[in-house]
């Protein structure tokens, strides 16, 4: 029997059309790339977004074309990816961050036709627009940009197809290999979105005003783009200025209350905030993800600024989000000290996802919270296969997808990334957490980053080392960091060597470069142990 209820496809288009029609006052605030604060509201961008969509008509975008951006996160790009989705074109967000050649191949990969551009991206597109062909118009989001709008129709049709239309693409730069492109969907992402706003994820709603840190070219920005105007939340969006400085500017005079993005972003807050006194005097709760969170983070901005953080895990497969570090009613009822063992973990698993933990074989292994294994997840925000290469399945028989994280479930559902699987560290046969022992490391007060990474050992296979980079202007010996792990890890897990570097790199989404680290570490040696034959 067929249920009596509306026909109502769940295409993103709807999202903006409720925000400009249900909370069309609500400000986006940009801090705009030429410098100045620009003030919008939902139905403004809606108009403008509107506008978007009849010129890219006008240039010839038909629905399914690829349509792409290259910008900080501001209300022109919101405008653009609005305009876009909702004519059934695919927007497809390049990380200017990335090496030019990865561009390259990203751009010409996904066929792009046309690209909106932030101007301080003017000198990298000088050197790979010529080998991009199918790129045949740049706008400037800019004077250009406007001139390009100025007196459009605002009424172009957006809608009208079906929920499983692709709605956007992201590149992720995958270990091995060229980068692989994730295509999103109208449905996917309109649900992802709809799970997000549980209050055991983000916990959204129309009285919150978020910052979003996280960059529109990563990750899908966490869906922030399409679960805040469905609550009608203010949106605050930075531009390129993501120093610490800037970001606690934007908190206060906005007045935010939310805000998520990597941990590396709020360890400059924070340094920041130290440095001068600064006060958080808005900011309720933030989301940290797209790597662990050290226990540092969530001990100063709750003792010291009042802030709660909650992990959250995900990546570009999973649209992102699909764990959530928030307490279970069993966690809430703990003294804060008891509960902090949770909050360090990924946490637990959102509505219409399922988790399973996996040996190399394929064999289910026990939610203990002590086995380590592959982790996959399987669900309708998540990918099943990757842009260009539909033929290959990215999932196993039972329709999990492989995230190449190892992890643990504990009995209460809680996930614990251990790490990725090309940087676990095996040592006479167990595996060491190296994410386990860098956010101990970098909560030592000298500490400004911390790395830790596996080294050929000649008896153990494989021995960890601590890399530091020290805050500025600080001095420290290799055994106050020993000293300062002692009774905090596992003997055995203990780093064999601990090397001070000037700098430990971070990749193109704020996250540490572990690559390169090790390229740089090409020719280094354990130091000498006499106990062993080599
Ligand atoms: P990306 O697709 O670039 O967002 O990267 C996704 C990867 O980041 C995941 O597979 C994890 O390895 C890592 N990651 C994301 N969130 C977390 C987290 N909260 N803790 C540890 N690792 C994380």
């Amino acid at each position: 029997m067929q249920a009596l209820m509306q026909d109502w496809s769940l295409t993103l288009d709807k999202i903006f059309d409720h925000a400009a029609r249900w909370h069309g006052d609500r400000e986006v605030v940009t801090r705009s790339v030429e410098g100045p604060i620009v003030r919008a509201t939902y139905a403004g961008l809606h108009r403008r977004a509107k506008q978007v969509s009849d010129g890219l008509k006008e240039m010839g975008i038909r629905p399914g074309d690829r349509v792409a951006t290259m910008g900080w996160n501001s209300d022109r790009h919101l405008e653009v990816w609005y305009g876009t989705v909702g004519i059934g074109a695919v927007l497809h967000t390049l990380n200017p961050r990335l090496f030019p050649e990865q561009i390259v191949y990203i751009a010409n990969h996904a066929e792009d036709t046309v690209l909106f551009a932030d101007p301080a991206c003017a000198p990298l597109l000088a050197e790979i627009l010529p080998q991009c062909p199918t790129i045949k118009r740049v706008i400037f989001l800019d004077a250009e940009y406007e001139a390009w709008l100025e007196g459009r129709p605002a009424d172009a049709a957006w809608g009208g197809f079906e929920e499983s239309t692709a709605a956007g693409l992201c590149y992720t730069s995958g270990t091995t290999g060229n980068p692989k492109g994730v295509l999103y969907g109208h449905r996917s992402n309109y649900l992802h979105a709809m799970m997000t706003l549980q209050p055991d994820a983000l916990n959204l709603s129309a009285r919150d005003t978020v910052l979003l840190i996280v960059p529109m070219y990563h990750a899908n920005a966490w869906g922030v783009m399409y679960s805040a105007p469905m609550v009608g939340a203010k949106l605050v969006l930075p531009g390129q200025k993501l120093d610490g400085a800037s970001l606690h500017e934007l908190m206060e005079t906005e007045g935010v209350t939310y805000s998520a993005g990597v941990p590396t972003i709020w360890q400059m807050l924070l340094a920041h905030l130290k440095e001068t006194g600064g006060k958080l005097t808005s900011l309720q709760r933030v989301t940290v993800g797209g790597a662990a969170c050290p226990e540092s983070i969530i001990r100063t901005l709750r003792d010291d600024y009042g802030v709660d953080v909650i992990q959250g895990w995900g990546m570009t497969e999973t649209s992102p989000l699909a764990t959530v570090s928030t307490p279970s009613p069993k966690v809430a009822a703990l003294p804060f000290e008891q509960q902090l063992p949770y909050k360090l973990k990924q946490g637990r698993l959102i509505c219409n996802l399922d988790l399973k933990l996996v040996d190399d074989a394929g064999n289910r292994l026990p939610h203990d919270g002590k086995t380590f294994g592959r982790l996959m997840i399987k669900g309708p925000t998540i990918a099943s296969g990757y842009y260009g290469s539909e033929h290959n399945s990215a999932v196993d028989d039972e329709g999990f997808f492989d995230t190449g994280d190892v992890s643990t479930l504990d009995a209460d559902g809680y996930m614990q990334i251990t790490d990725r699987a090309k940087d676990v560290i095996k040592s006479g046969g167990e595996w060491i957490s190296s994410i386990d022992v860098e956010n101990i490391a970098v909560g030592h007060p000298k500490a400004a980053l911390c790395a830790v990474l596996g080294v050929v050992h000649p008896k153990w296979d494989e021995r960890p080392i601590l890399l530091v980079q020290l805050e500025p202007g600080q001095t420290a010996g290799k055994q106050e960091f020993l000293d300062f792990l002692d009774g905090k890890i596992a003997r055995w897990w203990m780093p064999d060597d601990v090397l001070f570097v000037d700098e430990i790199p971070l990749g193109p989404t704020g996250k540490i470069d572990k690559k390169l680290l090790r390229t740089r570490l090409t020719g280094y040696e354990l130091p000498f142990d006499p106990g062993l034959k080599r």
